[in-house]
């Protein structure tokens, strides 16, 4: 989109009210799992009323809660859960995601009706992102119970962390019947599939699922191709499961029951280390199965996102040289960087200068190979995101460093891993955060293991 046109559109949807967005009526996120549901990503969940979805099956989407926040909208209020995009306003930001949502494809041909609509009414979105199931087998270094079997199998068999001010993947899973969310998803689909430009699976890990199978199913009967089919995987499938997969896809595609098909899939980091991160991944397996992908569903765009943690650091530019021998064959294939915000003490910046320097070395890589491989957007990401990195945030007397090094601690214990093997360039990181605990005032969480004192660690290891 030009300048020119994006500048007119957003004078449109400010026309409406300044703080207007048509991904509040457009867009949502629906976790079946846990009964929460939210347009866009920026607000906080919120809980679908069960006594709602009973009577109204849109309320999936269409909550009281939410028509509230477009009331607020329409009326030129700012709904207090879109912080996100008013601090970034107030910050003179020219165009908020508010505006680069509402001028999406999706969004956009939706204004004039959206505009003239009762505040209360139900709306049918254009982009449905959707959590079916929870099933996943992977237990993942910062992925959460709510969301993965996997990790929450984890927690039962040992129990929550015993980190400072447990405020990470704790506590036993809210269990919730989620029958009556499944029942009105069910009911819902078949009224909304016709407007449905983009409807995007996401897990747990949506080839494990049932409810994903009947996705399938479903749109091979009710499917169209205005439809763009989007599925999160962590594609750490046997070879079989792969091609069934992709088998069906590619009949969805020639029936024309969708017109587009698009796979993201997460790696942090290159080999060992990338499976240390991810626990239950197969480096080899994932690599293998992005091959595959391509070679029988050719044209497939294909998004490797990585979330940078601190632990990215030791094999991030070895990710990007696999991603560019994946490119030389298949340009599709293209990388999504983001950093982890949670939990603070697996964030990239509270790195020491020696990890830092080979973030920053890694990004010149990715420069050097910019054009021929990657994208200025792609380029771009990294370079943000190591800007953001070099302000360091190692909390008051070192809290993230101290929390990390519990973590670290149980998590090998957890896996029978052992972190300096898997990670030999952390060493002197690893040392720092020891020093910290040693020397804070901070009191050891109970049951944690014991640290030896700096004056006692080997100088030339630990
Ligand atoms: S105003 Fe911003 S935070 Fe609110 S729904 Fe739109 S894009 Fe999301």
């Amino acid at each position: 989109m030009s300048d020119a046109e994006l500048k007119r559109k957003a004078q449109r949807i400010n026309s409406v009210s300044p703080s207007f967005c048509l991904a509040k009526w457009q867009q949502v996120t629906i976790d079946l799992v846990n009964g929460t549901n939210h347009s866009c990503h920026h607000p906080k969940r919120h809980a679908i009323p069960l006594d709602e979805i009973a009577i109204n099956p849109s309320a999936l989407h269409n909550t009281q809660y939410k028509k509230e926040q477009r009331k607020l909208m329409l009326e030129g209020k700012r709904p207090p859960e879109c912080g996100y995009c008013w601090t970034m306003e107030d910050c003179g930001s020219q165009y908020s995601d508010r505006i680069i949502k509402s001028t999406d494809p999706w969004a956009y041909p939706q204004l004039e009706k959206i505009s003239k609509m009762p505040w209360d009414a139900n709306v049918n979105p254009t982009y449905v992102e959707i959590m079916l199931d929870d099933l996943c087998n992977f237990s993942c270094m910062y992925c959460m119970s709510d969301i993965s079997t996997g990790v929450a199998q984890e927690m039962k068999k040992f129990g929550p962390y015993n980190i400072i001010h447990n405020d990470h993947r704790m506590g036993s899973k809210k269990e919730i019947d989620r029958t009556p969310y499944l029942t009105a998803f069910w009911k819902w689909l078949p009224e909304i599939i016709q407007d449905l430009e983009v409807l995007r699976i996401t897990g747990g890990e949506p080839l494990l699922s049932p409810e994903f199978d009947k996705v399938l199913k479903f749109l091979e009967t009710s499917g169209h191709e205005r439809l763009t089919f989007v599925v999160n995987s962590h594609l750490g499938h046997a070879g079989r499961r792969m091609d069934e997969f992709t088998d069906k896809i590619d009949r969805l595609l020639k029936l024309g029951k969708i017109g587009k098909f698009e796979l993201y899939t997460s790696v942090d980091g290159q080999g060992l280390q990338a499976e240390y991160m991810r626990h239950g991944l197969n480096y080899s397996t994932l690599i293998n199965n992005i091959y595959r992908v391509q070679q029988r569903l050719p044209g497939t765009e294909l998004v490797v996102m990585a979330t940078l943690n601190i632990l990215s650091l030791g094999s991030l530019q070895g990710l990007l040289e696999d991603l560019v021998e994946i490119k030389k064959f298949y340009p599709m294939v293209s990388l999504d960087v983001s950093y982890l915000r949670h939990p603070e003490y697996l964030r990239l910046n509270i790195a020491t200068p020696d990890l830092l320097e080979r973030l920053h070395h890694a990004l010149k890589w990715m420069e050097d190979n910019t054009p021929l491989y990657f994208n200025e957007h792609e380029l771009k990401k990294l370079a943000n995101i190591a800007q953001w990195s070099s302000r360091p945030d190692i909390g008051v007397e070192g809290l993230q460093l101290r929390k990390f090094f519990y973590f670290i601690e149980e998590y090998d214990r957890r896996k029978n891993r052992s972190f300096l093997e898997i990670f030999p360039e952390y060493k002197n990181f690893w040392l720092v955060c020891k020093e910290r605990i040693f020397n804070s005032a901070f009191v050891r969480p109970e049951g944690a293991a014991p640290v030896v004192p700096w004056s006692e660690l080997p100088r030339d290891g630990v």
